[in-house]
């Protein structure tokens, strides 16, 4: 069991793993009732069922695609299904259950109208592409909070919007504005007391209270919005593994939980691609120093991950290894870019006017080379901004998808000498070519890029090398 303070505030996510059918979202509505009987006050940010949100959008494109009301028709059927037998398993009140039923019939009914517009139209906007998405944690929001009023608590069921995330207006990838701090404080504060508040992660509101979405995986990044609005005691983001391990267990079956991390060492993580964590979710839980507890929801009385501000030294330099695939290198030279000030900026100007992220970058010392890492799907819009920005100069731009990322982080390697040549003696031992490095001025992170089908070899080899399946112990 964890030593905890007899009450706390505690905002907690669950993952579209962990509220994947009725009978976890059960499982979870009964965790959530220990936890609120030892006297906790809670507020849960819910995920869509696991795979909806996936549905949600390939099914917008087709209708935008194929403009097949009849397919739209199907789909309703099979969310009305999946999402009736999700409240069967998990609510046995039947008043709760009719109650939350009602509500499905009437979002489902709302998300058919749109796709059937998004069909008679033949477009999907961003922010149209937002709105569907949304509908997965609003049909789940209802049916966890039944399920926990089932067990005779009381409970509230919120959108992000309602609860008080207001955002920019970045379809896809919106950002919560200084105001929300206040507001969610104003709109849940004083319901804690009462009520176990479920709230969809995921999805908030801009200024004229059109969804928004915080971005996939966003439901991390909402818990941590609303942690940090509430002064949480702790933020607990519940998933399907063990918290935040040395590497993907997907990769490397041996990979070890890694008991506590620092915020810098988390940030590093989920930037470079360790998928346990959205990308942004530390930022508003750093700014109030809540701590990120990172649990399993099939094992809670693992300990788990405890992410705090202290950089926790443990003996070893490297603490975690993370791949990244679906990226692309992009590689710019000629002649003419040596020593032509301004080059970089306009070309990151050019790639941020794309709406275009880099991921890393690294420009040879002659300065007639410049490569950077993006997204596989930001590779057409970056192409062609670059052929427009760069169209009187002799250049040559080449773009390789058949690359991943690899990222070694650890607070310990700042100032550490060495690491860079172990990671690359070992990876040059096990034949692993490298096409590309990176070191962030942090120094807590040193990554690079290699071929697509050297990546898990990669992440093996160093896996081993810094002994990461002692579980960050016994190893320097
Ligand atoms: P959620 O249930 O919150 O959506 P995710 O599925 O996003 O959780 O995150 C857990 C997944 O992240 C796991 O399935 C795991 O394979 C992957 N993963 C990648 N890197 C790591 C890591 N370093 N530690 C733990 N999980 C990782
Ligand atoms: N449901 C969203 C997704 O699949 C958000 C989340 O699960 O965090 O990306
Ligand atoms: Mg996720």
């Amino acid at each position: 069991m964890l030593k905890r303070d007899p009450i706390m505030k505690i905002v907690m996510k669950f993952g579209g793993t962990s509220v994947g059918d009725g009978k976890k979202i059960r499982h979870v509505a009964q965790l959530l009732k220990r936890y609120r009987e030892e006297g906790n006050q809670i507020v849960v940010v819910t995920s869509a069922l696991g795979g909806v949100t996936d549905r949600l959008l390939e099914n917008a494109r087709l209708a935008s695609t194929k403009g097949k009301v009849s397919l739209v028709k199907e789909f309703k059927t099979e969310l009305t299904n999946k999402h009736y037998k999700a409240v069967k398993d998990a609510i046995d009140d039947p008043s709760v259950a009719k109650e939350v039923l009602h509500i499905l019939d009437l979002r489902i009914e709302e998300l058919e109208k749109a796709l059937i517009g998004i069909c008679y139209l033949g477009e999907l906007t961003n922010r149209s592409i937002d709105y569907i998405s949304s509908y997965g944690e609003r049909l789940v929001a209802p049916i966890l909070s039944g399920a926990v009023r089932s067990l005779g608590l009381s409970s509230i069921e919120y959108t992000g919007g309602e609860a008080g995330i207001v955002t920019t207006s970045d379809y896809g990838n919106a950002r919560p504005l200084e105001k929300t701090y206040e507001l969610v404080s104003k709109r849940l504060g004083c319901r804690l007391e009462s009520y176990i508040l479920v709230v969809t992660g995921f999805i908030g509101e801009n200024e004229d209270g059109i969804i928004t979405t915080l971005g996939r995986s966003g439901s991390d990044f909402s818990a941590s919005i609303l942690g940090a609005a509430l002064k949480a005691d702790e933020i607990w983001l519940w998933k399907e593994v063990n918290g935040i391990m040395t590497t993907d267990p997907r990769i490397v079956p041996e990979a070890k939980t890694i008991p506590q991390i620092s915020y810098a060492e988390a940030m590093e993580l989920s930037y470079f691609g360790a998928n346990v964590l959205h990308p942004r979710t530390i930022e508003p839980a750093m700014r109030e120093h809540i701590p990120v507890r990172v649990k399993n929801t099939f094992d809670p009385e693992f300990p788990g991950t405890l992410i705090v501000s202290e950089k926790f030294q443990c003996e070893h330099v490297v603490k975690a290894v993370s791949l990244i695939k679906n990226v692309a290198l992009i590689n710019i030279s000629g002649a003419e870019m040596a020593g032509a000030i301004g080059t970089v900026a306009r070309l990151f100007t050019a790639l941020a006017k794309a709406g275009v992220n880099i991921v890393m970058i690294s420009q040879g010392s002659s300065e007639s080379n410049l490569s950077f890492v993006v997204s596989e799907s930001d590779v057409g819009p970056a192409l062609k901004a670059l052929h427009a920005e760069f169209d009187r100069e002799i250049i040559k731009i080449t773009s390789d998808k058949n690359i991943s990322v690899v990222a070694v982080v650890g607070a310990g390697m700042a100032g550490t000498p060495g690491v860079a040549k172990r990671i690359f003696g070992a990876l040059g031992n096990s034949m692993i070519n490298i096409i590309m490095i990176s070191q962030g001025s942090s120094q807590y992170n040193i990554s690079f890029v290699v071929r697509e089908d050297e990546g898990f070899a990669a992440v093996k080899t160093l896996h081993d090398e810094f002994k990461l399946y002692n579980g960050n112990r016994t190893e320097k």
